[in-house]
């Protein structure tokens, strides 16, 4: 999981690790040795007004992919960005959150959360 810090509007956001195969094939043919974990990183911390960015690593050949291209960061390129295009493109196409609303998880939720309707929020803000 990566979390995105924004200084300008403080919020914090998680992304969640998804490589279909659609999108492996995107990033593949764009730069077959960038990690997956790589584009995601890279992406936010293109982003304007992005001061920081969290990567949950659990062992060290994450942690020296991340050094790898964020000790010395470079902006996308035109064609970077161009591929992570069409993995929107290809990402739209998939439900996000595949929920059903059959309410089986929120009727045990320690913390009485109404998670179908917390999914739905999330996948519109997402979409
Ligand atoms: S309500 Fe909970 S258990 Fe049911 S589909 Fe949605 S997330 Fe899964």
């Amino acid at each position: 999981m990566m979390e995105v810090y924004h200084r300008e509007e403080g919020f914090s956001r998680s992304f969640f690790h998804l490589t279909p195969e659609e999108l492996a094939e995107i990033f593949k043919t764009a730069d077959e040795k960038a990690s997956y974990a790589s584009w995601a990183i890279r992406f936010a911390a293109d982003l304007d007004g992005v001061i920081t960015v969290l990567s949950g690593m659990s062992i060290l050949a994450q942690m020296e992919d991340n050094l790898s291209y964020m000790k010395d960061f470079v902006h996308l390129s035109e064609s970077e960005k161009n591929a992570l295009a069409q993995a929107r493109e290809a990402l739209a196409k998939i439900p996000l959150i595949p929920c059903t609303s059959c309410n089986y998880c929120a009727k045990v939720c320690p913390q009485h959360i109404r998670i179908p309707e917390e999914l739905k929020k999330t996948a519109t803000a997402l979409s």
